[in-house]
């Protein structure tokens, strides 16, 4: 028996949602089953639509909607804050860095 699970499809890119056999869905592990959003076919349009716009702004942009498309709700709510810690402004550079190559000649 073959089972069958819908295909979210995208109205952004005018995919109809449907209903498809589970062995057209590709794995996505991160997926609480296991399986993509979309059938195949419709994942592949849906990703090349999202490289084509993506292109024209940036490519960084891209990768982080191709994930956020990829992973569940719950963790595509997780903001997404950039630790980088800040330049220490007070802290002066006085120590020189020391000489530890003398002539060492000591050849002979
Ligand atoms: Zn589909």
């Amino acid at each position: 028996m073959a089972e069958i699970r819908r295909c979210i499809g995208s109205t952004r890119y005018g995919i109809e949602a449907h209903e498809a056999p589970v062995e057209d869905f590709p794995a996505q592990p991160s997926q609480k089953d296991g399986l993509g959003r979309m059938c195949k076919t419709h994942w592949n349009q849906y990703t090349a639509g999202l490289a084509r716009d993506a292109r024209a702004r940036k490519v960084a942009e891209a990768e982080t909607e191709l994930q956020a498309a990829a992973v569940p709700d719950t963790e595509a709510a997780v903001p997404v804050e950039s630790k980088r810690p800040r330049k220490r402004k007070g802290a002066k550079a006085t120590t020189l860095p020391e000489e530890t190559s003398e002539a060492t000649a000591d050849a002979g």
